[in-house]
């Protein structure tokens, strides 16, 4: 994933607070990127000039939001993300081709080519008015947080300017700007550089809403090759009154703070004014996808509720009383996931923050069949993360027991209903070629420890070997002591948090897991000393778990097993 760049996305997504839990491809992935690098050498000289023909696509007229415009053809509508609030709109070049023909000074040019559609209500909702007194909390909050002016602007940006300003500091000293029409309406161009991007940006105001219409071109390829035709686009630019307000009342609502059919309905608003986006809906899931297999994404989506209910709720019962709406978003392809930040190297991932999990179900490279067998695998890996993140509250075990679960998992079978447990091949695979040639396993007392960034370096021998020890214990091992230790684990991580935040309550303090910021949408800070509090019960959670449990011995009879894999 490119870090620079992207612009409105990137920069609003890309938040220090964000942590992803995410399921590791095994080994291909490494070795077909070496090969795309090899083919780079053999065909750049050919490259050259295949961007050379630009072309108006025709328009999209994006009715839920009341806008239309002409993109470039070869351009891909992308799905906005939650926490982008203010993007009503996002195209990218598809440079696909590029990748897949090795061109690869294009495909790293290509991959900067980027329009957002930024929406600023600048007139304030009604609703409830603040009182002095709730004012002067926030402030004060505020100052204790020590949150910046700028970061504020970022977050919650009153106007345009505000969120450009915070987004690319002294943007205004190197502008130019001047008046710009496009068809019946007259707003500004704005041309500026960044890092190493070229903005090209139309705005408008109208009716106490102001537009943003926001190309970005790599700088190298941006006078000769883009400006005109991103302004050319820009010129085709227009307004019109939506057609659905309850969309926009819905969408600008952060969904992580609704609960049941209004999140439901906020979630499904999310995804309005993105062509070729859909919603399924399931009793505890909201599918939101633009695959083409629609079929597919409701038998899965069915699947995963029969899974929930059965699987996770028996083996995990949650202590969360509420009946939660997961948000699962599935992306057609693996370009599609890429594209919306899926992390490289990657098949899913959780994102606890946005209460999110994210797949896609076209692999490269790889059947039609197979792509389908790894969606379902890669779903029930990361809907165990959400799930337990829930169940427990908004807690995350140890990295050997969630991915190792998660894992478990995957290698699960469900057909009419009937849910059957077998061994998850990518990481079998794995361990028979470690096994075979020869290499350490890791010991189960330090597997058992790590935290999740420790699990994360060399994470293909750790997954592996989490996958392994959860297997071990619920479908081999005969010693029933060893055996209780997940449920043990799980009791205790439980109980403990469960306390922990009532004591919390009693005391009058109902945050949980971060100070979320009034006034201040979208910013959750993380309470240290919740932090450390919870690692203290995942820490003792080990403890009480493998008590009087003959580690080392469990560890040669588990390595025998793994060896015979
Ligand atoms: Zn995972």
């Amino acid at each position: 994933m490119r870090e620079s760049g992207g612009g409105a996305e990137s920069s609003l997504a890309t938040s220090p607070l964000t942590l992803t839990l995410t399921l590791t491809l095994p080994m291909t992935l490494p070795s077909s990127l070496w090969s795309r690098c090899i083919l780079v050498l053999l065909v750049l000289c050919v490259g050259a000039g295949a961007q050379s023909k630009l072309k108006l696509d025709k328009p999209q007229k994006i009715k839920d939001w009341g806008y239309s415009i002409r993109t470039l053809e070869g351009w891909d509508s992308i799905a906005i993300k939650p926490e982008e609030r203010f993007v009503v709109g996002h195209w990218k070049l598809n440079t696909d081709e590029m990748r897949k023909r090795g061109l690869y000074e294009e495909y790293q040019a290509g991959s900067y080519c980027d329009l957002s559609i930024i929406r600023i209500s600048t007139v304030t909702v009604t609703g409830k008015q603040k009182t002095e007194e709730e004012l002067k909390k926030e402030k004060e909050l505020k100052e204790k947080l020590k949150i910046s002016p700028e970061l504020e602007k970022l977050l919650d940006p009153k106007t345009f300017d505000d969120l450009l300003q915070a987004m690319h500091k002294d943007c205004d000293k190197r502008w130019i700007r001047k008046p710009f029409k496009a068809g019946k309406i007259e707003g500004e161009l704005i041309e500026f550089g960044a890092d190493a991007e070229a903005h090209t940006i139309a705005y408008f105001k109208k009716n106490g809403v102001e537009w943003a219409a926001w190309y970005q071109a790599f700088e190298e390829a941006n006078r000769k090759t883009y400006r005109d035709w991103y302004i050319k686009s820009l010129e085709t630019f227009d307004l019109f009154e939506p057609v659905n307000s309850d969309v926009i009342a819905m969408a600008r609502k952060d969904p992580n703070k609704l609960k049941g059919e209004e999140k439901r309905e906020a979630l499904k608003a999310s995804i309005a004014g993105t062509p070729g986006w859909y919603a399924i809906d399931a009793k505890h899931y909201v599918f939101l996808t633009n695959s083409s297999n629609k079929a597919f994404l409701q038998q899965i989506a069915k699947d995963l509720e029969v899974v929930r209910e059965k699987v996770y709720m028996k083996m995990f019962p949650p202590r969360n009383e509420e009946e939660p709406i997961s948000p699962v978003r599935v992306l057609d392809t693996e370009s599609d996931y890429y594209k919306y930040g899926g992390p490289q190297g990657s098949a899913g991932y959780f994102n606890p923050r946005s209460g999110e999990l994210v797949l896609f179900t076209k692999f490269e490279d790889v059947t039609k069949s197979n792509s389908m067998a790894y969606c379902r695998s890669v779903m029930f890996h990361e809907a165990f993360h959400q799930y337990i993140h829930f169940a427990v509250g908004d807690v995350s075990p140890h990295s050997w027991f969630n991915e190792g679960h998660g894992d478990y998992f995957a290698g699960m079978t469900v057909k009419g209903g009937v849910i059957k447990f077998e061994p998850f091949d990518w990481r079998v695979g794995f361990l028979k070629d470690h096994i075979r040639d020869k290499k350490d396993l890791i010991p189960l007392r330090s597997l058992i420890r790590f935290p999740q960034r420790e699990y994360y370096t060399n994470a293909g021998l750790k997954y592996s070997q989490g996958w392994a020890l959860i297997y071990y214990l619920r479908q081999v091992c005969k010693d029933d002591k060893a055996k209780a230790s997940l449920d043990i684990y799980f009791k205790y991580v439980a109980d403990n948090i469960e306390s922990f935040r009532a004591k919390k309550k009693e005391e009058g303090d109902n945050d949980t897991g971060g100070e979320s910021v009034p006034g201040i949408p979208g910013i959750m800070i993380p309470d240290f000393e919740d932090a450390e509090k919870v690692k203290e019960i995942l820490s003792k959670a080990v403890d009480t778990a493998f008590a009087g449990i003959d580690l080392e011995g469990l560890d040669k009879d588990f390595r025998a097993w793994v060896e015979k894999l």
